[in-house]
């Protein structure tokens, strides 16, 4: 008799050690498959190598695999100098709506006391602590996750959810401080890898594009146009007696005459022209959607900008009367049975063309290269 109920109770132990053992496995199944997710994204994360991908990885990819209502990033860059890059790189920021630009560092204090820097904050979405880093959705419960690189603070990655048990004041942050940990790691990389593209492509006497990259633009400019038929012009322009102001006053005021001669036809240009220093003292300019009318009107603008005042230089009492020539060259309309790279080649041709007869007629002039 006894041996018969200790056997019963056995297989009913059995029974349910069984069930116990298959509701693990079915977690172990579902915690192996969130590893696989999560380690999935850390090389999805790694593995973009330039500023787009990555942020398209954090923005778009993230909030699918950690189901969450909303993801942002904001980056502090109170100088302007990552928006600068991106933008002379053509990396439309508009493009990332979520993609935020803060002046400073955050310094707000919640239930924890003040922002320590390194921390994640878990936490109820607090309109006055999170306002600013959720612009356009109102989650219920949010991540914050400074983002902190050699104890710097490059930004903060946040985590937005519906619900307010998702990110509690008492979660464990282990695995959400790895992230951020990641997520910094590689948006410095990425941030360092542009900044080398833009050193590549800028002149570092004036800060203006240098030959590599208006040559290249040009290119591409000239092979957009011939696909839209939209008009395309370009400007050389070369500053008059350049070499007067070297031997008179030194290459130090040379130099500070070409970086204030950057910077007065920069004045002129609209944010989708391109400027850049070709060689010594000659600049070009690309004007796009310009035909040869709206070119004559800028070259025209730009050499009024250049000698309208003098330019203060050390070792003169009085400034230093400066002037430009400029030629000027159109692509209206375009020929679209040549390759581009001839076609460009063609244009600056015609425009150093011109700018040939300005300076034979007389310098500090404008002068058109005939229409096509
Ligand atoms: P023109 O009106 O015919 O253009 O006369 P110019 O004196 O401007 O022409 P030229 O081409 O003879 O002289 C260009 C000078 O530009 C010569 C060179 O010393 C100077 N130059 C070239 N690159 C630099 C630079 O980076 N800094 C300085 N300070 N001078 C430069
Ligand atoms: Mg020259
Ligand atoms: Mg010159």
């Amino acid at each position: 008799m006894r041996a018969t109920i200790d056997m019963e109770s056995l297989i009913a132990d059995n029974e349910q050690l069984r069930s116990e053992l298959q509701e693990l496995l079915q977690q172990a199944h579902i915690n192996q498959s969130i590893i696989e997710r999560h380690q999935a994204f850390d090389l999805k994360l790694i593995g973009a190598s330039e500023f787009r991908e990555l942020i398209d990885v954090i923005l778009t990819v993230m909030p699918g695999v950690f189901s969450l209502e909303t993801v942002t990033l904001s980056l502090i860059d109170g100088d302007y100098a990552i928006q600068r890059i991106l933008r002379d790189l053509q990396i439309g920021v508009n493009e990332f709506p979520k993609l935020l630009f803060l002046k400073a560092p955050l310094h707000f204090i919640d239930e924890d006391g003040p922002l320590e820097d390194e921390k994640p904050r878990l936490g109820q979405y607090v309109p006055a602590l999170h306002g600013a880093l959720f612009p356009n959705y109102q989650p219920v419960s949010v991540a914050v996750l400074p983002l902190v690189r050699q104890h710097r603070l490059l930004g903060y990655l946040s985590l937005g959810s519906a619900y307010a048990e998702r990110f509690t004041r008492s979660l464990a942050t282990d695995f959400i401080q790895r992230l951020a940990t990641v997520a910094a790691i590689c948006l410095e990389n990425v941030i360092n890898n542009e900044r080398l593209k833009h050193i590549g492509l800028t002149d570092p006497l004036t800060g203006v594009n240098n030959r590599r990259y208006i040559e290249q633009r040009m290119q591409e400019e000239v092979a957009r146009s011939q696909r839209d038929r939209s008009a395309l012009s370009c400007l050389f322009i070369d500053i008059d007696h350049f070499k007067r102001v070297n031997d008179q006053f030194g290459h130090q005021s040379g130099d500070d005459v070409l970086r204030e001669v950057a910077a007065r036809i920069k004045k002129e240009l609209r944010l989708s022209d391109a400027l850049g220093r070709f060689g010594g003292e000659e600049f070009v300019v690309l004007l796009t959607h310009a035909t040869r009318d709206d070119a004559a009107r800028i070259a025209e603008r730009i050499r009024a900008g250049i000698c309208s005042r003098g330019v203060m230089i050390e070792g003169s009492r009085d400034p230093l009367r400066i002037s430009a020539s400029i030629g000027a060259a159109a692509l209206s309309p375009p020929e679209r049975s040549r390759p581009a790279a001839e076609v460009k080649q063609a244009m600056l041709k015609a425009a150093d063309q011109a700018l040939y007869q300005a300076k034979e007629a007389g310098r500090n002039r404008v002068m058109l290269a005939p229409a096509e």
